[in-house]
């Protein structure tokens, strides 16, 4: 029994969450609470880190769903892993030592819909960037122009003293303004115009992304060195992360592509022949063989009309359909024809009644109230502990 579900409301999914419900769920947040989209919810972003490096270890969620924070901080389970390694480590940013000597790598969600990834599409994306400017080939200026900044006199710091009370003296120590730490700077007339000597400049970049056919939710795109540039520094790389819309008649299963399926009464005893327009817009004929019954829930499904595999994409899984078979509504049949169905249907059972039963009601059922009864009853027996009754019996 779980009694802490503070990890998941954080990741916004059910305590039964599975492992890839975990995974997407955590993927999204991030995305959304990232420090370079949101810098304001650092805090939350700290939070949904934890939570999912917690939950998407089964040693740590199963010392979480059985004693709660207490027990993951308790269990010495804390890895002190900051919420950027987590990120890191699974969009694929690669370790600590990586990123000293590259810039960081940036990460997109790209919203997909599934005919896309059905057949395979192309999408521009344009992104706004760093690069080194042009004019000066990031050196800020004239060349040999740089000079000792006097401000900070070449330091990079500038020192404040600063009274704060009587005989009371603050020293504080900030980067230099004037150099942006640098120590050096070049007046104003050797500075380039064009980076007005920061070296960098903001371009706009049209990125392609190729989604190829079969690619599945959560699957990422890499355009190695597409980040940031900076100095001295191999940029990084820019990771898309595709994002799938619901479709309003396929549900994606892996491979396979799930569908319901209402069919009317008649249908369903008495056969039917069906259309399905696909994700690439033909159309297929399903039809029932003679004398078949379809049953409520019922699944079929047809061969290679799923999904495309990925890099395969003449293979593909199945097409897989649930049947739902619609009952008519109360009266649909005036009474005195009944008998004239019922010759037709399959005969019935005959019931013997005797003068001992008792005749009772048969009621609607208010489902809600209903579950909530049972959810206590359940509670209650968890508390009184197994019951001694049933080893008795077996003897
Ligand atoms: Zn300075
Ligand atoms: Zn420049």
């Amino acid at each position: 029994m779980v009694h802490e579900t503070g990890y998941y409301d954080l990741l916004g999914v059910s305590p039964k969450a599975s492992t890839d419900e975990i995974k997407k769920a955590y993927r999204k947040l991030a995305l959304k609470y990232h420090p370079d989209k949101n810098p304001n919810e650092g805090e939350k972003f700290k939070l949904i880190s934890h939570a999912y490096e917690v939950l998407s270890d089964p040693k740590k969620r199963d010392l979480y769903d059985q004693g709660g924070e207490q027990a993951i901080k308790e269990g010495g389970m804390n890895s002190g892993a900051s919420p950027m390694d987590v990120f890191d480590m699974f969009f694929g940013g690669g370790g600590r030592m990586q990123r000293e000597r590259r810039g960081k790598n940036v990460v997109h969600q790209l919203g997909v819909t599934l005919e896309e990834m059905y057949n395979g599409s192309t999408r521009k994306l344009g992104l706004q960037k760093n690069v080194i400017c042009e004019k000066c080939d990031g050196y800020g200026g004239k060349k040999g122009a740089l000079e000792k900044c006097s401000t900070c006199k070449g330091r990079g710091v500038q020192i404040r003293v600063q009274q704060i009370g009587p005989g009371m003296i603050q020293q504080t120590q900030s980067m230099c303004h004037d150099c942006q730490g640098q120590g050096e700077k070049f007046n104003a007339k050797d500075r380039c115009k064009n980076c007005n000597g920061h070296k960098l400049e903001r371009k706009k970049k049209i990125l392609e992304v190729h989604i190829d056919k079969g690619m599945k939710d959560g699957q990422k795109i890499t355009f190695h060195g597409e980040g940031d540039q900076e100095p001295g520094l191999e940029p990084g790389d820019v990771v898309i992360v595709l994002d799938q819309k619901e479709h309003p008649v396929f549900q994606r299963q892996g491979d396979d592509l799930v569908m319901k399926m209402d069919i009317k009464l008649a249908e369903a005893l008495c056969g039917f022949r069906k259309t399905i327009r696909t994700l690439d817009n033909r159309s297929l004929i399903i039809s029932t063989m003679p004398g078949e019954v379809i049953k409520h829930n019922d699944i079929k499904c047809v061969q290679n009309e799923g999904m495309p595999i990925h890099r395969d994409p003449y293979e593909r899984g199945m097409l897989i359909i649930q049947f739902q078979v619609e009952f008519p509504e109360n009266h649909w049949l005036p009474e005195h024809l009944m008998f004239q169905l019922e010759r037709l249907l399959p005969p019935r059972e005959d019931v013997m009644i005797t003068e001992d039963m008792e005749e009772v009601d048969l009621c609607e059922v208010d489902l809600n109230s209903q579950q909530k009864r049972y959810h206590r009853e359940a509670y209650e027996e968890e508390e009184e502990g197994p019951r001694g009754g049933v080893q008795c019996q077996t003897q």
